[in-house]
């Protein structure tokens, strides 16, 4: 993150338009944090999966809760705010589990151990595992290792067998089922920011790092009708133990169910005033089975949109020129879905802003709020001032990039809430893989609001006792108030969006120049690191540029003769 005192001016958060408080305390006093939670404990019941019955409910329950706080169920009169589904094919068959165990049998006095099941470890079966034949398999347990190579399969008799390794569920899949007729696998894969041995170098540690486990899913595969499983740590190494001392029989049952209903998306929209075709959308996604990741982006967004809408019927803030439009999607899917579905209204959309994992209660799970800003130069080359997140796979091509106002304005909103509030904000640059991806690949300005790292990341902990209601609370609070700055800025407010970005600039501007001397100062070859800072340089004042040239379309009411020239004159400094 950049330093706030970069240059000498004032700093970014000091320069937004007096409506940004305004707004902000308006919202504060109207998100229902006992809501909030209700809803994040109503989805924690589901492992929601497109199609399922936990995915179906909880769309049925937001809409409920929307219509309930005053959203329109369809859309009679288009200028009210109003809520409603819209279904698509899913591309693959909805899963649902009820049973899912493996014991140990017929192992050196362990007969009948326990050592995963639904009930105690919750998400242990791996998603597409079909139900075994009433009473359940018995099969011997071999150790592949690794699993990841060829070489941990060649010459083993598999047929029939449960085959144990530490690559991830699908690769085991792939070699032991696929390749050689294994009944099933059980995977060790945990990421390295859940893993206890990683957690143990932290003082506050909880003990039930050992019962962790890592959710993942195997191929839909109807021909072999196999199952999987991933294993905590704890459950790992009691079969392991076991098979050091000899072989092991495993008797596993499973009972799931496979739904053929369709995907569905929730959408809800305050309709902008005068330009009701420009839009500024904000989406969380439905499924998969976390509390913090997604519940809380459900909740943090239903908050918000019933705050907004709340507000703005109190006059205690204006009603948006633009229209606000609210989306729970199937993850990715859902948004390239409506994208595709509704061309006209896709190319109205001016901004995006995305609510994944926005609920973290950080002195459990680990890691700050996060801005991932949409691709900016820091995307396409590694600073030491933004460092990617642990998520993040390195060598992931670098997007396009395209300057936008949208990722110091959502800063400077983030940090002017979290000064009254002790919030902590933090960025990120790109890394992709939530809804704003397909946004931003389709040209529009978007970025994520989450938390990371996180302990409990696609755990079967991450549990409603992981989340904390004040952190949705300031994440709808910043979130709403950018989006609502974006659907009614008047010029004089873009005036001041101007002024926090140009500020932005020149933070920028002084800190790569610190940050550039230290790389060549410390380069190897520092005539070859010149050149690359000087490209680097070149990048951010074309980005802040494009950046800057955004700002023009703000105002929703033609730009003043201040506005432009303002803008003129700062990209002009920019261009010398
Ligand atoms: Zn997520």
């Amino acid at each position: 993150m950049p330093p706030a005192a970069a240059s000498a001016g004032p700093a970014p958060a000091d320069l937004l338009p007096p409506v940004v408080d305004q707004v902000a305390t308006a919202l504060d006093g109207r998100f229902d944090q006992a809501r909030a939670m209700a809803l994040v404990r109503f989805m924690d019941q589901y492992w929601r999966l497109a199609g399922n019955p936990g995915f179906n409910a909880t769309i049925d329950h937001i809409k409920g809760e929307l219509t309930a706080a005053g959203f329109a169920d369809g859309a009679e009169d288009p200028r009210t705010p109003h809520v409603w589904v819209e279904s698509y094919p899913a591309p693959s068959p909805g899963w649902n589990d009820t049973v899912g165990t493996v014991a140990v049998q017929g192992a050196h006095g362990q007969a009948g151990t326990v050592v995963l099941s639904r009930a105690g470890q919750r998400n242990a079966l791996c998603i597409n595992s079909f139900s075994t034949p009433s009473g359940g398999i018995t099969a011997r347990l071999v150790d592949v290792g690794d699993g990841s190579r060829s070489s941990d399969y060649a010459g083993r008799d598999l047929r029939g067998a449960i085959v144990l390794g530490d690559a991830e569920a699908s690769t085991l899949w792939d070699e032991a089922v696929v390749g050689h007729g294994a009944a099933g696998v059980i995977s060790t894969a945990l990421g390295v920011y859940v893993r206890p041995e990683d957690a143990n170098s932290s003082e506050r540690t909880p003990r039930d790092q050992w019962n962790v486990l890592q959710w993942n899913r195997i191929p839909y595969d109807p021909v072999r009708k196999g199952f999987g499983f991933k294993a905590t740590p704890k459950a790992a190494a009691t079969l392991r133990r076991l098979l050091a001392a000899g072989p092991v029989t495993l008797h596993v049952t499973v009972q799931s169910t496979f739904t053929s209903g369709p995907d569905r998306t929730l959408i809800a929209e305050i309709p902008g005033t005068t330009r009701p075709a420009e839009r500024i959308v904000m989406a969380a996604h439905v499924q998969e089975p976390g509390a913090n990741d997604d519940a809380s982006g459900c909740a943090t967004l239903l908050g918000l949109a019933t705050a907004l809408r709340q507000a703005i019927a109190a006059g205690s803030v204006p009603r948006p020129a633009r229209t606000l439009t609210f989306m729970w999607v199937d993850e990715v899917r859902g948004s390239r879905q409506w994208l595709q579905d509704h061309p006209d209204e896709a190319a109205g959309v001016q901004y995006m802003l995305s609510l994944d994992m926005t609920g973290e209660d950080t002195a459990k799970t680990g890691g700050t709020f996060l801005i991932e800003k949409g691709p900016d130069p820091s995307a396409t080359w590694p600073r030491p001032s933004d460092p990617h997140t642990l998520w993040y796979h390195a060598g992931d091509a670098a997007p396009r990039l395209k300057g936008s106002l949208l990722n110091d304005l959502h800063l400077a909103v983030c940090q002017r809430y979290g000064r009254r509030t002790g919030w902590v904000v933090r960025t990120n640059p790109y890394e992709g893989g939530s809804d704003h991806t397909v946004y931003i690949e389709a040209g529009i300005p978007a970025l994520l609001n989450w938390h990371f790292p996180d302990r409990y990341y696609h755990t079967n902990l991450d549990r409603p006792d992981k989340t904390s209601p004040l952190e949705m609370q300031r994440v709808a609070g910043a979130t709403a108030t950018t989006a609502l700055l974006l659907a009614s800025a008047t010029p004089a407010q873009a005036l001041a969006v101007a002024k926090v970005i140009a500020a932005a600039a020149g933070d920028r501007l002084a800190l790569e120049t610190r940050q550039g001397a230290d790389i060549i100062g410390a380069a190897a070859d520092p005539a070859e690191a010149r050149v690359e800072e000087q490209e680097v340089m070149d990048a951010w004042r074309v980005w802040y540029i494009e950046a800057l040239g955004s700002v023009r379309r703000l105002p929703v009411t033609p730009a003043d003769p201040a506005l432009t020239s303002f803008i003129d004159a700062a990209i002009a400094k920019l261009e010398r």
